[in-house]
């Protein structure tokens, strides 16, 4: 089965807002069961699945600023944010019968493991999912970045940016209803033509390392699945 593979070892990382649902913010169940049946399946075809989620429907550094709140403060509050989806989303994988561990970049050890590179492969060469919690561990970061760097260190295939989207557009697909979407662009095209993809630490670190990104729209079942056999799905970015 495995032979069949495109990608065997992937790093997807979820925005904590896709997690919301319509209604922007929380958890909607509905997300999260249809999250898990899309990595179940490709969990099941022996991919190696590490994940990195966002924080946004909970709280983000910057939007906390408005609020008074201290932008390092804020920052290191949306990394424990992202440590409630984890810990969500290991709770729901795991109802549907995957192995799981939630590794967090910022130690709190009655809730998850810490984050250790040499484990973190080994539990995924045991094909328990990964989920890679608080961030980089550090303020001024984003999940983006977070991905990128995880994505790299733990030598995945691919960085699979899913999103609600289907890939990135000439222009804003909203305000222009010309744009065309791209199934390939260069990390060089992105970068001129000024593409709004990730924030540019995480986009410079992919690129400096050559790990490819997948952005592709998260929410249309078997997507995942397709992508991973190797069919065109989303936007292939890559030197
Ligand atoms: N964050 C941080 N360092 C990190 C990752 C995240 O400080 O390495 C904070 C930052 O405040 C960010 C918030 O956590 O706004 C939530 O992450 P993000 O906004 O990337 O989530 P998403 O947009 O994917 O939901």
């Amino acid at each position: 089965m495995s032979s069949q593979l495109k990608y065997k070892r992937i790093l997807l990382k979820l925005s904590g807002e896709a997690l919301a649902g319509p209604n922007g913010y929380n958890i909607d169940p509905a997300v999260l069961e249809q999250y898990s049946q899309e990595i179940l399946s490709v969990v099941e075809m022996g991919v190696e699945v590490a994940i990195v989620i966002g924080g946004g429907n909970i709280f983000r550094g910057v939007s906390g600023q408005r609020s008074g709140i201290d932008r390092v403060q804020g920052d290191y509050m949306g990394m424990l944010a992202t440590v409630i989806n984890a810990m969500a989303i290991q709770s729901s994988l795991e109802k549907h019968g995957m192995y799981t561990r939630v590794m967090s970049a910022i130690k709190m050890e009655q809730v998850c493991e810490p984050y250790v590179r040499r484990r973190a492969i080994r539990h995924l060469e045991k094909k328990r999912v990964v989920i890679f919690g608080a961030g980089t561990g550090n303020p001024y970061f984003t999940t983006d970045s977070t991905a990128a760097l995880r994505g790299n260190e733990i030598e995945a295939d691919v960085l699979l940016k899913g999103t609600k989207v289907d890939g990135v557009y000439t222009a804003d697909p909203m305000k222009d209803p010309t744009a065309t979407r791209y199934n390939h662009i260069s990390f060089r095209d992105v970068y001129e033509k000024e593409l709004n993809v990730m924030d540019l630490t995480a986009f410079t670190l992919c690129r400096e390392n050559n790990l490819p990104i997948i952005v592709f729209d998260m929410n249309k079942p078997g997507n995942l699945n397709r992508l991973v056999s190797g069919e065109d799905v989303g936007t292939l970015i890559s030197n």
